[in-house]
């Protein structure tokens, strides 16, 4: 990868450029480089993508005055970080608005805008802690839109075809007319098609798309987190012959670990010890997401401290850092003693208050109450 390029020197402005000029550069260069105008060529893709990256910063007068300040990194890029866009639907998804009305039928129209996009679809993936540790490949399974295979997404009945729409002059729009103001709107009859079937498919009954089922590999990255959302671009229903696939939003859900809770990156475990090990000290042997691992209780330890192990917990999401393990100890109270262990207990309790010569907690009461 070669070093990033100024976003200014990309769109061929000036620093000071406006807020006008900024747009028409890009128009122009989203025009020139434009993927169904050099028959897919990889580089004018590659110059396509740069472009919108460009514009997505300059066109925002905000980003524009954090790259003016801080160049790339203050965008959230460093220099040999690859484009932000890596799929041209998203480009025109994020930017179709520039080109407005009639530019953007003719630039982005063409094949690709002639119909409704694919519908966005959502789902839940459950992860174990285990599995966002390390980041996995999902396999999932889904049930989205394809053409319909007996009239290819049309909906018409093999032989026929859609006709253009007669109220709207097979235009998808009705205008009417308010004072000096035209007004357009979707047309009521083909809901903005611009055509309409007269003898539906009978496979499809003229919706042009069945329900199919598809296998999905999904990456998931390590340290998500319940809630968070990740876009699979062009996964979503097809969209009308020539529109762009919908996207699919795979929303993420952690299942419930025995031992472990989640907190940020840090995972938290309680471990029981007896008394005699935390007063004495001893070494335990503790569960971690990676397996077991000894961890060493020093002599004289109060039941509910918490230890740190660093690193032992799971990755932080984009960082290179990973959260810690915290470990809490606490003395579990023994319910069922033998007559012997019962004797040594009192033995142990009586000889510890003359060698201190504390006062008991209700002796200190009674002298309270005094
Ligand atoms: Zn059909
Ligand atoms: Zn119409």
């Amino acid at each position: 990868m070669s070093a990033k390029r100024d976003y200014y020197e990309v769109l061929g402005v000036e620093r000071g450029a406006s807020e006008k000029d900024v747009k028409a550069a890009y128009r122009k260069k989203a025009l020139e480089f434009h993927p169904d105008r050099n028959n897919g060529d990889a580089q004018s893709e590659a110059k396509f993508k740069e472009a919108a990256e460009a514009y997505d910063v300059l066109g925002d007068e905000q980003k524009r005055q954090r790259y003016d300040q801080f160049g790339h990194a203050g965008v959230g890029q460093d220099s040999f970080s690859g484009t932000r866009f890596t799929n041209i639907e998203d480009i025109f998804e994020a930017f179709g608005d520039v080109f407005g009305g009639g530019m953007f039928g003719d630039l982005f129209g063409g094949q690709r805008r002639s119909g409704r996009a694919g519908r966005d679809l959502r789902i839940v993936l459950e992860l174990g802690l285990e599995e966002i540790d390390k980041g996995i490949e999902k396999e999932i399974a889904l049930k989205r839109a394809e053409h319909c295979g007996t009239c290819h997404g049309s909906g018409a009945k093999p032989g026929t075809s859609p006709i253009a729409c007669a109220t709207c002059a097979g235009r998808g729009q009705v205008q009417r007319s308010q004072g000096f103001f035209t007004m357009a709107s979707p047309c009521p009859r083909c809901r903005g098609a611009g055509k309409v079937i007269e003898s539906p498919c009978a496979e499809c009954r003229g919706a042009g798309l069945l329900q199919k089922k598809a296998d999905l590999s999904i990456q998931v990255p390590a340290g998500v987190e319940e809630g968070m959302t990740i876009r699979v671009s062009g996964e979503g229903d097809v969209g009308q012959p020539g529109a762009p696939r919908g996207n699919l939003h795979v929303v993420i859900k952690e299942k419930e670990h025995k031992v472990f809770q989640r907190s940020g990156a840090d995972l938290m475990t309680e471990v029981p010890c007896s008394f005699a090990q935390l007063a004495l000290g001893d070494t335990v042997e503790i569960p971690t997401l990676r397996g077991r691992a000894e961890m060493t209780i020093p002599e004289g330890t109060q039941s509910g401290k918490v230890f740190r192990l660093r690193g032992q917990g799971l990755p932080q999401l984009e960082a290179r850092a990973r959260g810690d393990q915290l470990v809490r100890v606490f003395v579990e109270t023994p319910k069922h003693l033998s007559q012997r262990q019962k004797e040594l207990l009192r033995e142990f309790d009586s000889i510890d208050q003359e060698r201190t010569g504390k006062k008991t907690f209700f002796e200190k009461l009674a002298d309270y109450f005094e």
